[in-house]
Parts: C-alpha cells; structure tokens; sequence
C-alpha cells in the first residue's frame, strides 16, 4: 500500500473516490476541485466538500455510517473543551472515521478500491503470534 499525499491523485482516481466516499465531517457528497497550491503556479485537482466549503479528501460512505453511529451512541467527544453543538459532533464523526478507516487499512480490509467483501489471508499474523 502506498500512501500518497494531496493532489497526487489523478483526475479518474479521484472520479472513481467520489463513488464511494463521502465528506469525513458531514457525510455529504464531494466534487473534484481545482487548487492553487502556490502564486508560482502550483496547481492540482482534489476531492472538495461544497457543503463545508473545504479541500476534503473523504472517508468510505459506509465507515462514515458506522462513526456517525458510534459518536451518538457512546457519547464519543475527543473535543471535550468544545461546546457541543452540531460543529463538534460532526468533527467528532470525522475524528472517529479517520480512525476507523485507519484500523481497517492496516488490517487490510480496505484500500483505494473501498471495503472489501473477503477477509484478507491472516496466516501470516497468526503465524507470528504463535511464535512470539
Ligand atoms: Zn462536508
């Protein structure tokens, strides 16, 4: 898995991200945008949340789903010295989407293409921890 940083994704990827991703902070839809990334003419196309108004490289739909359904839920608040309005609850959704979407790259259930539907081979990691 390579990560890769804003604005190295072409034109089609991001085409392709916007089908099943959504804004981390209120669910909805992205665009693709144009950004001046520097006055020397540093320009490159990202994904872009009309919503919040803001560059928004997205989360799954369905990791979105889940982290909206666990901040309400368990009364999830990483912004504790926030007042609690609807701003801190959907800044508390993308906080947990990103480490939703996190946990599940690194067990391999998701990738560029979105969630998988197989579970990935663990062999290797049981192996492991049989020998540790
Ligand atoms: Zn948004």
């Amino acid at each position: 898995m390579v990560s890769r940083i804003y604005g190295s994704y072409d034109h089609d990827e991001l085409l392709k991200r916007i089908e099943h991703c959504v804004c981390r902070q209120c669910g909805g839809k992205l665009t693709t945008s144009l950004v001046i990334y520097d006055i020397y003419g540093g320009a490159g196309e990202d994904l872009y949340c009309p919503h919040c108004q803001k560059t928004e490289f997205g989360v799954e739909k369905t990791v979105y789903e889940l982290a909206e359904y666990f901040v309400e839920n368990f009364q999830f608040n990483y912004f504790y010295d926030m007042e609690e309005n609807n701003t801190n609850f959907q800044l508390n959704i993308a906080k947990v989407a990103d480490m939703m979407s996190w946990f599940l790259k690194n067990i391999d259930l998701l990738d560029e293409n979105g969630l998988k539907n197989n579970l990935p081979d663990y062999t290797y990691y049981l192996h492991k921890r049989r020998k540790d």
